[in-house]
């Protein structure tokens, strides 16, 4: 035989082999593929001792291709905890493998619907993860509407699946939550949120108006402390409570952009689109200030978050953060979906 013909003979037997092998080899990788979906849920950061912040959203109220809204998941101490959950954020949390059938509770800022907007998938989904229980959500005064007009919208969904699946897989006390009115802080001065098994929470409150009440959240655990700032004009008490944080999360819209964008929605006819990029601007704090506040409060580092406006490209992030770095010479990142900063213990585990 010819070489030519030995490498044919060659290549037909290998071919006939593979499609003879095929069957069992496409099981053997569906197998796998089911074991890994099955088993990817990573459940380490609640037992490893330290303090997790994973930003599952950071966008502000208009779509952005790259951003979930409002989000922060918080995890430590065998708990975890949503600060907001906006639009798109619950799929975030599920698709990267978080444990959301151990979600302990959500603590919402206030009740624009860029932060409120995953509720509803927040309490079904994590239900159908596995939670049992129902749901705690903390707020402002008004928490009992938002939470009660969420269970409204989704009980029909939760009747089907209780009949679907039967009680004693689907417990219906799963599918509920139950809302937590906080009450409002005076002047810079925090109020207890809860401390359960080392991990401590308390709220401030901020300046949104004309929002009544919004609030930012401080978590404190084994010695690391993170700020949440909320929705907010340049905010004393956020520097108040924010002081030595190792982390302080703040909003930030970059009115030196809006107002460029907002000129000329006026020039081209678009009256409606430049008084609303007006109006924004009174009640959020630019890059700028957010900077100046974590100068205040002494932060460790700093991360911007609530990111408005959206930031298509690396000119448009130089430019959202012009003048940052003097302002605040410690860490400064622009926060993006999926940045996760751990934080471990500095002290023994007290509880
Ligand atoms: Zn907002
Ligand atoms: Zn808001």
């Amino acid at each position: 035989m010819s070489r030519r013909t030995i490498i044919l003979a060659g290549l037909a037997a290998a071919a006939v082999a593979v499609f003879a092998a095929r069957g069992p080899l496409l099981e053997r990788l569906t197998v796998r593929q089911i074991d890994r979906t099955l088993t990817r849920v990573d459940s380490r950061p609640l037992e490893d001792g330290a303090l997790h912040v994973i930003l599952c959203g950071t966008a502000a109220a208009l779509p952005d291709p790259e951003r979930a809204g409002p989000c922060t998941a918080i995890i430590a101490g065998g708990q975890f905890w949503l600060v907001d959950i906006g639009p798109g954020a619950w799929r975030n949390l599920d698709v990267w493998n978080l444990p959301v059938g151990k979600l302990s509770g959500v603590l919402l800022t206030h009740f624009h619907s860029d932060h409120i907007g995953d509720l509803g998938e927040a309490i079904t989904q994590s239900w159908i993860a596995g939670r049992k229980t129902p749901l705690d959500v903390y707020g402002p005064q008004g928490i009992d509407d938002i939470v009660d007009g969420f269970q409204c919208a989704y009980s029909h969904d939760a009747q089907y699946r209780v009949a679907h699946h039967g009680e004693a897989y689907m417990p219906s006390a799963g599918s509920r939550a139950l809302a937590h009115a906080l009450p409002t802080p005076e002047g810079d001065a925090a109020v207890p949120v809860f401390e359960r098994n080392g991990l401590r929470v308390s709220a401030f409150r901020v300046d949104h108006a004309p929002v009544d009440f919004a609030f930012g959240y401080r978590i404190e655990y084994r010695g690391r402390v993170v700020v949440i700032s909320g929705d907010t004009v340049k905010s004393s008490a956020v520097i108040h409570n924010a002081q030595n944080a190792d982390l302080l999360l703040h909003e930030a819209l970059a009115s030196h952009m809006t107002e460029r964008a907002g000129a000329r929605a006026r020039a081209i006819g678009l009256e409606r689109v430049g008084k609303m990029a007006g109006d924004v601007r009174g009640y959020h704090t630019t890059p700028v200030q957010a900077a100046e506040v974590a100068a205040a409060a002494q932060v460790k580092s700093l991360v911007l978050t609530h990111i408005f406006p959206p930031l298509p490209n690396a000119l448009a992030r130089h430019l959202f953060l012009a003048g940052t770095a003097d302002a605040y010479g410690g860490p400064l990142q622009l926060g993006y979906d999926g940045l996760r900063i751990d934080l471990p213990a500095v002290e023994a585990h007290s509880s």
